[in-house]
């Protein structure tokens, strides 16, 4: 667990700490006041539900399964439209998220954790971003990331980027049917928070409510209706167990539309390997993880005990 005394050196990030404040005072109540005046008009909808799933996904399949856990080939073309639409989504440069989520993993509960659900809801759902980067972090585990110039390159220009595609693109939107201050009402600020807290859940809920199918090793968990709020990020106890998988919902009736996204682009040809855990390899650790809720360690040659846990690892 981080230490009071280091808690107490960290910088806060006031830049940070305005915007994750004002974003969701204008947000609802901004919206609020202009659809009282003004009404709603269904392009409006569509203006927050284009840059929901374009930013969304950019997050989720881009950010997260390809660029942290590179878990799938991916077409430059492809790469592109993640490092632009991803800036749009407001979650810093894919370099720097792609950094921290990395030490997230390695680090999982620990101080060395970004996000450490150790320190407090509240610290691993958003507080952690009210602090400036610490001045000794490198980028020592991102070395496939720092030698990518299109990497760079929106690491460079990302303020510029994040500006266009998240504010000015759903303004102008707005504007080409006349309602400019809904577009980016509801396709810049609405959209830009409701992105944020869906991906801010999976590192506060989804380490927090839910069950643990394949690891007790973290507290991470498998969640299914946060994975309809998030892309399919929700299943998080597998992602945690099997990190190199782009796949977070395994089954074909879990909700998880950046699989699904990964997957149909494939026969594009924009994505290629797409990696997928071997079958027995998961219900080794099914079994594993039911043992170890049944406080049966040691019980794999007894095939009674073996049978009870397959039994209970199907039933979860
Ligand atoms: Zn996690
Ligand atoms: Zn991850």
């Amino acid at each position: 667990m981080l230490s009071n005394e280091k808690n107490l050196v960290k910088e806060l990030d006031w830049v940070n700490i305005a915007f994750l404040t004002v974003t969701p005072l204008v947000a609802f109540l901004g919206t609020g006041v202009y659809v009282y005046h003004e009404g709603v008009r269904v392009w409006e909808l569509l203006n927050f539900f284009l840059f929901f799933v374009l930013t969304g996904l950019s997050i989720t399949g881009g950010y997260h399964r390809y660029f942290a856990h590179r878990s799938y080939e991916c077409n430059p073309i492809l790469k592109l439209f993640y490092l632009v639409f991803g800036a749009g989504a407001f979650q810093n440069s894919a370099l720097r998220w792609s950094s921290d989520h990395r030490d997230h993993h390695k680090y999982v509960d620990t101080e060395q954790d970004p996000y450490s659900i150790m320190l407090g809801a509240f610290y691993a759902h958003m507080g952690w971003i009210f602090y400036k980067t610490p001045p000794h972090k490198n980028f020592d585990n991102v070395p496939d990331l720092i030698k990518d110039p299109l990497v760079l390159w929106q690491d460079r220009y990302y303020l510029l980027l994040s500006s266009l595609v998240g504010f000015f693109l759903p303004w102008m939107l707005g504007a080409a049917v006349g309602r400019p201050w809904g577009g980016l009402l509801w396709g810049g600020f609405l959209r830009i928070v409701i992105t944020h807290h869906m991906t801010f859940s999976i590192n506060s809920i989804a380490h927090m409510i839910g069950s643990q199918p394949y690891t007790v090793e973290d507290s991470s968990r498998d969640n299914w209706w946060l994975a309809f709020f998030s892309n399919g990020e929700g299943y998080h106890n597998y992602h945690h167990r099997f990190q190199g998988d782009y796949r977070n919902g395994i089954k074909w009736y879990q909700w998880d539309p950046s699989k699904w996204f990964v997957w149909s682009l494939n026969f594009l040809g924009l994505t290629a390997r797409l990696n997928r855990t071997p079958d027995e390899i998961i219900l080794k650790a099914r079994l594993d993880t039911e043992f170890k809720h049944r406080g049966l360690h040691g019980c794999l040659s007894d095939p009674r005990r073996i049978r009870e846990a397959r039994i209970g690892a199907a039933e979860t």
